[in-house]
């Protein structure tokens, strides 16, 4: 029988399991941008359709999950968080000291055809750091998106860093117009190079394709580019991080998006054609919105394919267990059952207790089921003795502990 209600098309349903791997790598990813000194924010889930209007082009509004609502206001599900960002920077953070070092995750929406690894609902983890001259900014917020894989342990990654204004100064010497250098960027960023024959002359596309081949001889052919140095720099800086796997990549254009200078990219390689995890890049935005200009660089994970990466790798992340599992056996063990279950919670071990009245096989192949550590059997005959029976799922072994040293007893077992 067909459903009667069907998840809408490109978005997806999470069961505890899938949950608890999400949360585990959430997790880390908090943790490391705070050991960088990033702090979380959190923006509308829907803004100005004009906002991201402002940012990326009108043509972004074909992407866009976009609607009129009530009020006649033009309102546009957020497709990225870069723009909500900086809106809230020029609107609320442009005084505080620089600089401002800020994170965040939550869901995006884009209207796109869904397929492994691309959905119309997905979720991005990212941070921008605004205000930093731009090399320090650019080194930091890159070492921060290595740094997060690494926790996560994914490191089979390819990073992949360009400059734009290389590939703006190829395009200004020819004279095609703005929006014909947009569609330029933006077919270089889907790496459709031969595309570009029917807009840029013969040597402009000569120049680009020995660019974007031969990124390692830029530095004796193309020394006049004003990125090259800046980029040998922004090397040398990432490997005083640690980080010593970065590439050169000039054909990284960063399609619609706002970028002025650096520009990267991340790719795990066992993804396949949806293999990009990572965009990032220096841009300025705030004078667009109305505040004052100032150098920014940010990153975005794309979280759902971060976590297609890793079920790819041998990464184990760890399962959710669960403690303890209660069985009372007989009507007059649920009461004193429901307060031990309680002051094992209260002590912050994970219970869970037997809500089904199963028989004591059933009961175990369920708490083994669940992945419980230890059952905590309770009937008549242990509670004349003020105890309870503990069996270790492992082991097998089973133990008569003292219900008054139940808490301290469990607390050890798990230490
Ligand atoms: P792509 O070229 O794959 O569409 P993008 O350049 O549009 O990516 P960004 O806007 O830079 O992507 O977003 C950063 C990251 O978010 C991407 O590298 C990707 O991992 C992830 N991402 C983007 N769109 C989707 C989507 N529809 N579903 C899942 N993840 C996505
Ligand atoms: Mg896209």
């Amino acid at each position: 029988m067909m459903p009667e209600f069907q998840r809408p098309r490109g978005t997806r349903d999470f069961g505890p399991e899938e949950m608890a791997k999400r949360q585990f790598v959430e997790s880390e990813m908090r943790e490391t941008a705070r050991l960088f000194g990033f702090g979380e924010v959190m923006t509308p889930t829907f803004e100005s359709t004009d906002l991201f209007i402002a940012k990326s082009g009108e043509d972004i509004v074909g992407e866009l999950y976009a609607f009129e609502d009530k009020g006649n206001r033009n309102i546009a599900l957020r497709p990225e968080l870069t723009a909500s960002v900086m809106r809230f920077y020029v609107n609320e953070m442009q005084s505080l000291p620089k600089p401002v070092k800020v994170f965040y995750y939550g869901n995006m929406f884009r209207y796109e055809r869904p397929q492994a690894g691309r959905y119309r609902e997905f979720f991005q983890f990212g941070a921008e750091l605004i205000g930093a001259p731009s090399i320090e900014a650019d080194a930091e917020v890159i070492a921060l998106a290595l740094a997060t894989l690494k926790n996560i342990g994914l490191e089979d990654v390819v990073v992949r860093i360009g400059h734009l204004s290389i590939l703006q100064s190829i395009l200004d010497r020819t004279t095609i117009s703005e929006s014909e250098k947009r569609e330029c960027r933006r077919i270089i960023d889907k790496g459709e190079i031969d595309k570009l024959k029917s807009i840029l002359p013969d040597d402009a596309i000569n120049e680009l394709n020995m660019l974007f081949s031969n990124p390692d001889k830029v530095s004796s052919v193309l020394n006049t580019y004003p990125g090259v140095d800046y980029l040998r720099q922004l090397l040398n800086r990432l490997k005083a991080y640690g980080f010593t796997n970065c590439t050169v990549d000039f054909s990284v254009a960063r399609g619609l998006d706002y970028y002025t200078g650096m520009v990267f990219e991340i790719d795990a390689p066992s993804l396949g054609a949806e293999k990009q995890i990572c965009g990032g890049g220096a841009y300025k935005l705030a004078d667009l919105f109305g505040g004052q200009e100032v150098n920014s660089t940010g990153f975005a994970f794309g979280f759902d394919r971060i976590i297609l990466a890793l079920e790819n790798s041998e990464v184990e992340v760890p399962k959710q267990m669960l403690n303890a599992y209660i069985l009372p056996i007989g009507d007059s063990a649920r009461l004193p059952a429901t307060e031990i279950l309680m002051k094992l919670r209260n002590a912050g071990i994970s219970t869970d207790m037997d809500l089904m009245g199963r028989n004591m096989s059933k009961a175990m192949k369920y708490a083994n089921n669940i992945g419980a550590q230890k059952v905590i059997i309770i009937g008549e005959k242990e509670l004349t003795e003020e105890s309870v029976t503990v069996r270790d799922m492992k082991s097998g072994e089973q133990e008569l502990v003292s219900i008054s040293k139940i808490v301290q007893f469990i607390t050890g077992c798990l230490n």
